[in-house]
């Protein structure tokens, strides 16, 4: 199934338009001319005001409109909802972070799946011809011994409730594209990192820590390894999916497939800043996993998706940004 509108004629539904990722699809789709409802709560999970920053240069486009309100709530969706049917609904609202899930699992469980759900049945019954695009995670591969991680993989033991809450989605996804014929493509993000980044993410927060000159706390001997990927090819891959072929129901890893070690990450951000990391070992807690690692064959296949941003050039993008807002801001930029 293609999605026949053309890029600049489409109405596009992002849900947590106002985050890290959403914001930077939000800003491409506008480029692009097509008109893009954001729904999105402005959750305490991380500083509110960064994300009232990252919509903020778009409140008086006219072909944007912002729906502040909870995923999960039915008058929210109504409003969402009255504005007739979406060519495309990009899913990505959610609790994200696998070590906070590990304290409030029910939480994450509500919006992540339950909120899920609550999109579904509304895109079902008010939007049936839509295609929705779902923001799952590498995460869902849980522990591994074996090298890439394809998307035919088992995901039945993820490592933490944000992971669990993730194969559940997708499995929602599953379920409504059999009852209803929705047409759904599941992305699965291997750690995404650029401009906006959040702060809870280690390349974001180690980078505050050693540009401050404080303590860095580095879980594990440091040879954990992560498919970083950067903010820009992730939207390429999401907008690509938007319009390829879909059949039916698919999932698709949008990684780098060339993982980096944490002390690698460390030194490159030691470089960009031209600080010293003082690092402190602790042990890995539980929940993450030992390393990530995204084969791409499909992406590339059925997205034409090649990702053009190298890790060191990513992590110099990333600390221009970080420089620039913490110039802007008498205040931290966290
Ligand atoms: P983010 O926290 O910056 O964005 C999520 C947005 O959703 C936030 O603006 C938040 O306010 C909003 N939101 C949360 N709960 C909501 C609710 N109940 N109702 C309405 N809005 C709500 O996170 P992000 O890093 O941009 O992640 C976006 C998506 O991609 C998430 O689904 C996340 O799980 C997934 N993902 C991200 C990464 C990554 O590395 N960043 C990796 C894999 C998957």
């Amino acid at each position: 199934m293609t999605v026949q509108q053309k890029a600049g004629e489409r109405k596009v539904l992002v849900t947590g338009g106002a985050g890290f990722i959403g914001s930077h699809l939000t800003d491409r789709l506008l480029e692009l001319g097509d008109r893009v409802v954001v729904l999105d709560n402005f959750n305490r999970f991380y500083d509110p005001e960064v994300k009232r920053r990252n919509v903020s240069g778009h409140l008086d486009n006219p072909l944007y409109l912002l729906i502040e309100g909870d995923l999960r709530d039915e008058r929210t969706l109504d409003k969402v909802f009255e504005h007739g049917e979406f060519d495309v609904v990009v899913h990505l609202a959610a609790m994200a972070g696998v070590r906070p899930s590990l304290s409030e699992p029910a939480y994450y469980m509500d919006v992540n799946v339950v909120g899920t759900q609550r999109l579904l049945d509304r895109i079902m019954s008010c939007s049936p011809g839509t295609r929705l695009v779902f923001g799952s995670s590498s995460s869902v591969y849980g522990k591994r011994s074996g090298e890439c991680f394809r998307e035919s993989d088992r995901t039945d033991q993820p490592l933490s409730p944000y992971a669990a809450s993730k194969v559940a989605g997708e499995a929602l996804c599953y379920a409504a594209h059999n009852v209803a014929g929705l047409a759904v493509a599941c992305l699965r993000f291997f750690t995404v990192f650029g401009p906006r980044q959040r702060p809870d993410l280690a390349i974001h927060k180690f980078c505050k820590l050693i540009d401050a000159g404080q303590p860095v706390e580095v879980f594990g001997d440091g040879t954990s390894r992560r498919d970083y990927t950067y903010v820009s090819d992730i939207v390429a891959g999401v907008l690509a999916a938007m319009t390829y072929d879909l059949p039916g129901y698919d999932i698709i890893n949008l990684g780098r497939s060339d993982p980096v070690v944490l002390a690698d990450m460390i030194r490159c951000l030691e470089a960009a800043l031209g600080k010293k990391a003082n690092l402190i070992h602790q042990p890995m807690p539980p929940g993450e996993m030992p390393y990530t690692y995204a084969d791409t064959e499909k992406a590339q296949r059925a997205l034409g998706y090649a990702p053009r941003v190298s890790f060191e050039d990513g992590i110099r993008r990333f600390v221009d940004w970080y420089r620039s807002t913490k110039a802007c801001s008498t205040s931290s930029p966290l």
